[in-house]
């Protein structure tokens, strides 16, 4: 038999705030995730689970089934344990019910506020008398760089074909139905090095070449799916010589595969027909960094979410996302999956802030997720 509240008991309100606390004191900036996850193995220890690390370092968990969910399918809870810079020293402090930094650093509300959330959810799922769904959890590493633990999980080690992942920036009750997919490109310039003051005729500029490209490129907003950016470019030796190499890389995203696909090519063509005119070679190298999410409002992951959400008041939304996120890898694995928003505001700044009370909301609908008899 399973209840549905619709509050935290008063020590799960507790125990959430208090691991979001201690948990945000541990730095862990991209690539150095090891002492939280040392930390991590010991809350998950407590609430049942068995563990194990991979090789990329990302912290795996399962636990059997408990109660009346004994028999329902596995489901993935799944957040990111890095964080990104300024993100050293980070001082937590509570004002007005709301979580801040001191101002100099992030708070790491990205991510480590849904791993609390998971980690409580766990623990009150735990033990004599709860009805809990067997449950897998992973907790990635170099999320924040370009998805990487993601991208390395051995998901064969997993059963779930349904997950659910902690880190959204939208509004406590958000499900991301719809992110783009990514391409990223890598474009190299070789043009003709001369001495610029003694036979520039002799010199082909790469410079130049990347000049008349991007100035012919569409970029930035290209249609409310699609964006597309130029980021970094890199080239020249001296200003007596006519540059030979210059390289770039950028990116495009769309909700729409055929938009990516269209604006990809568009971009590669702009490089061509510059190296073309001006006697120069390029190549470019793309490569798909994920698969986008499309996530029909009559999917299960959407149902079950929005019903563990309607029991304890809150109205699920479906949103869209210009962002990536691990559960783009896990969709693109095969994995339903859900990102939900919890309201962490302003990730990615000193401003980054989370309500007290938007922070044990979503603990709380995760612990009706779990213990949903309908799985
Ligand atoms: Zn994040």
């Amino acid at each position: 038999m399973t209840t549905t509240h619709d509050q935290l008991p008063a020590d799960a309100a507790q125990f959430v705030l208090d691991t979001f606390l201690a948990l945000v004191r541990i730095d862990s900036l991209s690539g150095d995730e090891g002492a939280v996850a040392e930390r991590l193995r010991g809350y998950l220890k407590d609430a049942g689970c068995q563990v194990w690390s991979d090789p990329a370092g990302n912290l795996l968990a399962r636990r059997a089934g408990q109660g009346a969910g004994s028999t329902l399918p596995p489901l993935l809870l799944s957040a990111h344990m890095d964080t990104v810079e300024p993100g050293h020293g980070i001082q937590p402090r509570i004002v007005d019910g709301v979580v801040r930094s001191d101002g100099t650093t992030i708070l790491g509300a990205d991510d480590k506020a849904g791993v609390a959330a998971i980690l409580t959810a766990l623990r009150q799922t735990n033990g004599k008398g709860s009805s809990c769904c067997p449950v897998e959890v992973a907790f990635s590493v170099q999320e924040e760089v370009g998805l990487i633990g993601a991208k390395h999980l051995d998901l064969t080690q997993l059963a779930s074909k349904t997950a659910i992942v902690m880190d959204s920036a939208g509004p406590v009750g958000s499900i991301v139905a719809r992110a783009p997919s990514q391409d990223t490109m890598t474009i190299e310039i070789t043009g003709q090095a001369s001495h610029a003051g003694v036979a520039p005729e002799q010199g082909v500029s790469a410079v130049v070449v990347a000049a008349r490209a991007i100035a012919g490129m569409r970029l930035g907003r290209i249609d409310p799916e699609t964006t597309a950016n130029i980021g970094v470019i890199r080239g020249g030796m001296a200003t007596n010589i006519i540059p030979a190499h210059v390289t770039m890389r950028g990116e495009a995203r769309s909700l729409d595969e055929g938009r990516l696909k269209a604006q990809t090519a568009h971009m590669r063509e702009c490089f061509e027909t510059a190296a073309h005119e001006l006697g120069a070679k390029v190549d470019f190298w793309v490569e798909r960094s994920y698969a986008s999410i499309n996530l029909s409002p009559d999917s299960a992951v959407v149902r079950r979410v929005s019903r563990a959400m309607a029991a304890i008041g809150v109205e699920a939304s479906l949103i869209s996302t210009g962002g990536g996120s691990d559960a783009n890898i896990f969709m693109g694995a095969g994995i339903e999956t859900a990102n939900l928003g919890f309201g962490m505001m302003r990730p990615h700044s000193v401003d980054e802030h989370i309500a007290v009370a938007d922070l044990r909301q979503a603990a709380l609908i995760l612990t009706a997720i779990l213990s949903d008899p309908q799985g």
